[in-house]
């Protein structure tokens, strides 16, 4: 164990992100995941003899943009190569991929993890554009293989990080980050399974203090991202299992198993040079103009990291707080918008936080599919504010608002009164409840009066029974209070 201690794991991570497009990289079919197999192909995505590519444009700007927000240098000028490999899926025969000379490089993402400070800086050594393949169907018809040219064509960048990583808390960190950051962008749907977010990892030892590099493996079909953090546990341990039985880490390329949890080999990697990449000839290089990568730039949205540290400032809020509600775009523009109206940050971060994210759990959408908007929980938190409604009574009318689908400002105060939902205050009602609750528990008033001064709970919950939950907890309280001193 003491030599598993000293030894230490070396990470590099390439995510293949599918740009959100309407059309293809090189051609004018449209990409839709789900059609029927082999009705999105046309000449150009299948390599017919005499058919060109030409570029979308589209897919250079997010491919830009995903850039720009990793804080990655896009070179003025970048070049598509063919990478030529044979292939089931692959028609032409090769991939065009950008190889010597990348859209950008040098990019770094600041990876947070909990409980410390300082974040972690991974740097991104490059990102570059290519096409993806079509898709191999193994599972379809008994013994065959089908092949679904649909995918064939869709524009992907890949991101390279260097091996920055040591740890896989520090893998699943940075996947999350890059996953808002695409989000944020709206560049990538980033759904994992579909495929438009892959993970591939290579993963080396070494013992700690030693500057050189092991050799490495390289870890694929990894289709979550707790997958991916599986997959490296198990390959770090298997590793170092091996050098400690003096035996040596073989260079090739391993497959997740994700019901085996364990992995297993796939083919001893090819050399990159057997791809025998050359600039393709269909294609000119890629220049892009000064002003275009500024304009840009210039339309970035505030990123997550941005916005995080915004709302701790701006609305006061918790550092966890801030977390939540910006890991995801959508239900940080729907706290802003409550906010709006509510005026009031911290409630309106509870909300949130709690019965709407329940809300959007249950009913499995987000935050911008639910049907119950910003504005009619603004109206619903204003109805606790003014003690028309008493919160638990309020839960009840946002699922109503959930159900019915009506989200709007009128709808919390509509729905209040239709059912009879709104609070009662009157003093002479809630004196009454409060008589009959100690008149039928004789015995517990004695043991409230004799010191068990928790008992207050119950009475509460007696009156509240009484008033079918519609009773004002804090005038309730108060009299309760009074009526239990005797
Ligand atoms: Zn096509």
């Amino acid at each position: 164990m003491a030599e598993d201690q000293s030894m230490e794991a070396v990470i590099g991570l390439e995510i293949h992100v599918q740009l959100q497009t309407r059309e293809k990289l090189f051609c004018a079919d449209v990409v839709n995941f789900g059609a029927p197999p082999n009705t999105h192909v046309c000449p150009v995505c299948l390599g017919l003899p005499g058919a060109l590519p030409v570029l979308n444009r589209e897919a250079v700007a997010l491919a830009i943009r995903t850039s720009l927000a990793f804080g990655c240098t896009v070179h003025r000028r970048s070049v598509f190569a063919r990478k030529n490999y044979f292939y089931p899926d692959l028609p032409k025969g090769y991939q065009i991929s950008q190889f010597e000379e990348p859209l950008a490089t040098g990019g770094q993402v600041p990876v947070r993890l909990e409980g410390e400070e300082v974040p972690h800086l991974v740097r991104i050594r490059r990102i570059h554009m290519e096409e993806d393949a079509g898709k191999s169907i193994h599972d379809r018809f008994p013994e065959a293989t089908a092949v679904d040219l649909n995918r064939t064509g869709t524009p992907l960048v890949e991101m390279v990080s260097e091996p920055d990583f040591r740890t896989p808390e520090q893998v699943r960190a940075y996947l999350d980050q890059v996953k808002r950051t695409l989000e944020y962008l709206e560049v990538s749907d980033c759904n994992m399974e579909e495929g438009s977010l892959r993970v591939d990892a290579n993963v080396s030892i070494r013992p700690q203090g030693v500057t050189e590099l092991g050799t490495k493996t390289e870890l694929k079909n990894m289709n979550s991202f707790s997958n991916v953090e599986k997959a490296l546990r198990v390959e770090i341990s298997r590793q170092i299992r091996l050098v400690a039985e003096g035996g040596q880490v073989e260079h090739q390329t391993l497959l997740w198993d994700e019901r085996a949890g364990d992995v297993r080999p796939m083919r001893s990697k090819e050399e990159s040079h057997d791809y025998r990449y050359f600039p393709d000839p269909d294609l000119p290089a890629l220049e892009l103009s000064e002003a275009w990568i500024a304009d840009l730039r210039e339309g970035l949205p505030e990123l997550p990291e941005e916005r995080r540290r915004r709302f701790v400032s701006e609305y006061g809020l918790p550092e966890y707080d801030a977390g939540v509600l910006t890991a995801h775009r959508s239900l940080a523009d729907y706290f802003e918008e409550t906010v709006e109206q509510t005026d009031d940050p911290k409630e309106s971060s509870n909300w949130l936080m709690g019965p709407i994210l329940g809300l959007m759990k249950e009913r499995d959408e987000t935050a911008a599919e639910l049907p119950v908007r910003p504005k009619g929980l603004a109206s619903l938190i204003e109805l606790v504010d003014s003690a028309v409604v008493n919160r638990r009574v309020a839960r009840q009318v946002l699922e109503k608002m959930a159900e019915s689908g009506r989200g709007g400002a009128e709808a919390p105060s509509a729905i209040v009164e239709e059912a009879g939902l709104a609070q009662i205050s009157d003093a002479g009602q809630l004196q009454s409840w409060v008589e009959d609750a100690l008149a039928a528990h004789p015995e517990e008033v004695a043991r409230y009066r004799g010191g068990e001064r928790r008992l207050q709970g119950f009475f509460m919950g007696e009156v509240m029974k009484r008033s079918r939950g519609k009773a004002d907890p804090g005038e309730v309280a108060r009299i309760l209070g009074q009526a239990l001193k005797g």
